[in-house]
């Protein structure tokens, strides 16, 4: 069976899904087999629930259903479809990677086009070697544009979901320190975030470029074409303000204010405003995507919760995410406590990066540092370091925050929101 032949029946199809529990009438269900199931199971469940098609790799799987196909590899098979699919498709790609923000620059991107044209984009944070394929796979007739949101954490991966994508636009939003493990050190993270550059490098695809960002201005030095912001001499360029703790863009004297906070988030916002200009998206559409869209998603989000303010940033964690988040928060009016947990995947450079933040984060003079994970309990031997969230829960049980302002930040694997209803 090759991907040309079953090509019709994905175009029939309503969606694709690796998803059993996600599976209605007409789906194409692409069975990963995994360590403690047998695909196989899974298959027939699918067919039961109205499957279109189902697509297993087992070997010793028995066929008793014609739309049941076997492969050799489902990975293989869903990445060989994407691209079969991402051919037959004449639309402008946007491709997106860098360490931090690609799901916030994504989603704002999304917003401001969808003013205009019908835009598919990455679901959550489907960003890996099979959330884009089924990204690209879920792009169907009707849509304009497209905005593919590209994680990695290791050398050749960016290029990789390139050669998925195919992107004729790319962003890179930073380069900065995280997943430093899988990568190699800071230089690793340059080379392969850059691998989308390299892959941009062709006629008539169109790098967008922070010229604020030395790195990207270098790397892209003789690159053409180019949609350029940052600068006053940038092809468009955009003021920040705030209010509030909210960050705000201006362009030309229309003014629009985001629900994010973080001048970080400004550059996420640029980038996303240029783009649109770019398309033909209106200064009035642009201020009502910004202004409209409402992070949800434990990203720079603000929240009031009796008299005080939260600012919820426990999605992810990393060196230079954190250090904005610290240097964004110290600007808070008020008394100010930070619950900053463990930043993951670091590697070698892990004490020392902990150290870095925990330093950083005295010399800011905040009014309570409370820290959780083995990481900083390593480096922290205060009274108000935690081993894990759960006993930061004990201890908030007992002992509440008292002030005004509290900042919480971690990598995912730390679960810190959990301590959001202690606080
Ligand atoms: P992931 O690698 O998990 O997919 P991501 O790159 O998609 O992460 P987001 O989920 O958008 O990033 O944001 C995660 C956090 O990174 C935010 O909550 C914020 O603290 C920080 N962040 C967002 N944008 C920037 C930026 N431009 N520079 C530095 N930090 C940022
Ligand atoms: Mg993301």
């Amino acid at each position: 069976m090759t991907v040309e032949q079953f090509y019709p029946i994905y175009l029939n199809a309503e969606k694709v899904t690796i998803d059993s529990r996600k599976i209605s009438k007409n789906d194409i269900f692409f069975a990963f087999s995994g360590d403690n199931f047998n695909a196989a199971t899974f298959a027939h469940k699918a067919i039961n629930d109205g499957a279109l098609a189902v697509i297993v790799e087992d070997e010793n799987f028995e066929n008793i259903d014609e739309n049941i196909f076997y492969v050799p590899s489902t990975l293989q098979f869903l990445q060989d479809l994407s691209v079969y699919h991402r051919d037959q498709l004449d639309i402008p790609v946007i491709g997106l990677t860098g360490s931090n923000g690609k799901t916030t620059t994504k989603e704002i991107i999304h917003a401001v086009l969808s003013q205009k044209f019908n835009v598919q984009y990455t679901y959550g944070n489907l960003n890996n070697h099979i959330g884009v394929p089924l990204t690209i796979l879920s792009v169907r007739a009707e849509h304009e544009m497209a905005v593919i949101e590209m994680g990695a954490n290791h050398q050749k991966e960016i290029e990789l979901l390139c050669s998925l994508a195919k992107p004729n636009f790319g962003y890179i939003t930073n380069f900065g320190k995280a997943h430093l493990e899988g990568f190699g050190g800071f230089e690793g993270v340059i080379k392969g975030k850059s691998e989308l550059y390299a892959y941009l490098k062709g006629e008539n695809q169109t790098v967008i470029v922070n010229e604020n960002d030395q790195i990207q201005v270098e790397k892209t030095q003789d690159y053409q074409p180019k949609i350029t912001f940052g600068k006053r001499t940038s092809d468009y360029f955009f003021e920040i303000f705030s209010i509030e703790h909210f960050v705000g863009l201006d362009y030309q004297d229309t003014k629009a204010l985001s629900q994010l906070t973080g001048d970080y988030n400004f550059t996420n916002l640029c980038a996303a405003a240029a783009l649109g200009l770019h398309f033909g998206v209106s200064k009035d559409q642009i201020k009502e995507a910004i202004e409209s869209y409402t992070p949800t998603n434990m990203r720079s989000q603000i929240v009031k919760k009796d008299e005080k303010t939260l600012v919820l940033d426990t999605y992810n964690a990393n060196p230079s995410s954190m250090n904005a988040s610290l240097q964004n928060f110290i600007t808070f009016e008020g008394t100010k406590t930070i619950v900053i947990g463990d930043m993951l995947e670091l590697g070698e450079e892990s004490i020392a990066e902990h150290v870095n933040i925990l330093k950083t984060a005295h010399d800011l003079g905040f009014n309570e540092i409370i820290t959780v994970g083995k990481h900083f309990k390593a480096v922290n031997d205060s009274s108000r370091s935690f081993e894990n969230t759960a006993e930061l829960i004990e201890y908030l049980r007992s002992n509440k925050i008292q002030s005004e302002n509290v900042l919480l930040k971690a990598s995912r694997g730390i679960s810190l929101e959990k301590a959001i209803d202690f606080i």
